[in-house]
C-alpha cells in the first residue's frame, strides 16, 4: 500500500511511514468506523438495500431494492449478520459493530 501522506510505498502492516513518519490508518479501523453506520442503514433503510449499497455490495443492493429485502426475510438475515459480526463489504472485509 501507499502512504496517504507523501505516496511513499511501504509495507501492508506497517502503522508508520517509513518516508515522512506520519501514523498510518489501517483498513481494520476504518472497517470498523463502518459498523455502525451500516447497522442504522440496515435497520431503518434495509429493506431498500442501503446497507449494500454502502458495503460496495451493488448489484444485491437493487436486488433488494426491487424486492424490498427479499420480503424483509433477505433484510432479517443481513441484520442477524451484522450483529453476530458475519457481514463482509466487497472487498472481504468483517464489518465489525462495537
Ligand atoms: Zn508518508
Amino acid at each position: 500500500m501507499f502512504c496517504n501522506k507523501c505516496g511513499k510505498e511501504i509495507n501492508d502492516e506497517a502503522v508508520v511511514c517509513v518516508g515522512c513518519g506520519c501514523a498510518i490508518n489501517s483498513s481494520r479501523s476504518v472497517t470498523e468506523n463502518r459498523g455502525l453506520i451500516t447497522v442504522l442503514l440496515c435497520w431503518f433503510l434495509g429493506i431498500f438495500g442501503a446497507h449494500r449499497f454502502y458495503t460496495g455490495h451493488t448489484t444485491i443492493g437493487v436486488i433488494q431494492l426491487l424486492t424490498l429485502g427479499g420480503c424483509g426475510i433477505w433484510w432479517l438475515i443481513d441484520f442477524i449478520m451484522l450483529l453476530l459480526g458475519n457481514f463482509k463489504d466487497v472487498d472481504g472485509n468483517i464489518i465489525k459493530v462495537i
